[in-house]
C-alpha cells in the first residue's frame, strides 16, 4: 500500500494517524510543532479526565500512542504538496515524500501579512503559489513576502524559472540563507492600479515589481488550497461528510475545516479522515 501522509500532528492528525495504521497503512506525520495544543494550558472539557490535562501532555500522549502503533514522524516545516507521477508529492523542509494519500490536518493558523491593500491586487500580480504562476512571470522582476523557511523555499521554486527575484522580509528580521537576496524595508501599501507595479515602503521609497509571491509564516490551509486548486468554504478547506476534499486522494480534518474548533471535533473529523484516506489507499494501491 501507498504511504499516508498527514501534516499536522494536533488530536486531527494524531486521531487519523490511528485510525489509517490501525488498518493496516503506511503512515507519517509531518510537524513543525504542537499547534494548539501547545498552546492550551488546562483542558477541562475533553471526555476522560476528571481534573482536566494540560495541552501539552494531551499531545505528547497522543505522538506517543500513534509512534508505540508504527507512524513516522517527520518533525519539519511543510511547504506544499504537489502532483506526482504516481500520487501526491509532500514538499518539506526534511526533503520531499511519497503519498497516495493526504490528510490536510494544519489547523487554522494563517499568517497574512498586515499590507492594506495586498488583497486588491490577487490574481493581478500577487499570487500564494511559486509553482504555479512563476512561468507568468519569465524575465520580469518579482518578490516574495515573508521572512522564513517557506518565503526561501517560495524563492527557489522562483529561481527555477526567474531571473530576478527579492525577498521582501517586511520589516521582520531574515530567518533564512543571508546570501539570499532580501529586502528588508516595511511595506506600507501595494501600488498599481489594475495590475500590481511595486510597492511603497513606510517612509516613502518605492520599488517597482511585477509579481508578489506571499510566504509568509508556515504554508497553512489557505496556501495548500490556493496551490492544489482545492475548493474553499469561507476561510476553511471544504469538504463533504467523509472530510474529502474536490481532489481525490485528499483529505481535511480539524480546525481547518468547518464547524467547532475543539479537540473533540478534530478527533472526530480526525478518525473520519483516517479511515476514508486508508479506504482510498487500499482502493488505488
Ligand atoms: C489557547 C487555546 C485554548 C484552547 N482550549 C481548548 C479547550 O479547553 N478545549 C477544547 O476542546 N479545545 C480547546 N482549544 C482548541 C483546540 O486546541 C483545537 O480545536 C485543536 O487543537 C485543533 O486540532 P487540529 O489538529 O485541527 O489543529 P492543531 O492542534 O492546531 O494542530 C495543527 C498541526 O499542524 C501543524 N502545521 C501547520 N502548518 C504546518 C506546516 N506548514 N508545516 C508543518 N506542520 C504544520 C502544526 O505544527 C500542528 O502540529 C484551545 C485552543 C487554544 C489556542
Amino acid at each position: 500500500m501507498k504511504d499516508l501522509v498527514i501534516i499536522g500532528q494536533g488530536p486531527a492528525g494524531i486521531s487519523a494517524a490511528l485510525y489509517a495504521v490501525r488498518g493496516g497503512a503506511p503512515v507519517a506525520v509531518v510537524a513543525k510543532d504542537g499547534g494548539a495544543l501547545a498552546k492550551t494550558e488546562l483542558i477541562q472539557n475533553y471526555y476522560g479526565f476528571e481534573n482536566g490535562i494540560s495541552g501539552k501532555e494531551l499531545l505528547a500522549r497522543g505522538v506517543r500512542q500513534a509512534e508505540n502503533l508504527g507512524v513516522r514522524f517527520v518533525r519539519g516545516e511543510l511547504f506544499g504538496v504537489e502532483f506526482g507521477a504516481d500520487g501526491f508529492e509532500v514538499k518539506t523542509s526534511e526533503g520531499t515524500l511519497h503519498a497516495g494519500a493526504v490528510v490536510i490536518a494544519c489547523g487554522t493558523v494563517r499568517n497574512a501579512p498586515a499590507i492594506k491593500n495586498l488583497a486588491d491586487f490577487e490574481g493581478r500580480g500577487v499570487s500564494y503559489c511559486a509553482i504555479c504562476d512563476a512561468f507568468f512571470y519569465r524575465g520580469r522582476k518579482v518578490g516574495v513576502i515573508g521572512s522564513g523557511a517557506y518565503a526561501a523555499s517560495e524563492y527557489a521554486v522562483l529561481k527555477n524559472v526567474v531571473e530576478d527575484v527579492t525577498i521582501l522580509t517586511n520589516g521582520e528580521a531574515p530567518r533564512f540563507d543571508p546570501a539570499l537576496p532580501c529586502d528588508t524595508r516595511k511595506i506600507a501599501s501595494l501600488t498599481g492600479s489594475e495590475l500590481l507595479q511595486g510597492v511603497l515602503f513606510e517612509g516613502g521609497e518605492r520599488a517597482e515589481y511585477d509579481g508578489l509571491f506571499v510566504a509568509c509564516g508556515s504554508a497553512g490551509a489557505f496556501e495548500l488550497s490556493k496551490k492544489l486548486g482545492l475548493e474553499t468554504d469561507g476561510n476553511k478547506i471544504a469538504t463533504d461528510e467523509k472530510r474529502a476534499t474536490n481532489i481525490p486522494g485528499i483529505f481535511a480534518a480539524g480546525d481547518c475545516v468547518k464547524g467547532m474548533q475543539q479537540i473533540a471535533k478534530a478527533v472526530c473529523d480526525g478518525m473520519i479522515a483516517g479511515t476514508e484516506a486508508l479506504k482510498f489507499l487500499k482502493a488505488n494501491s
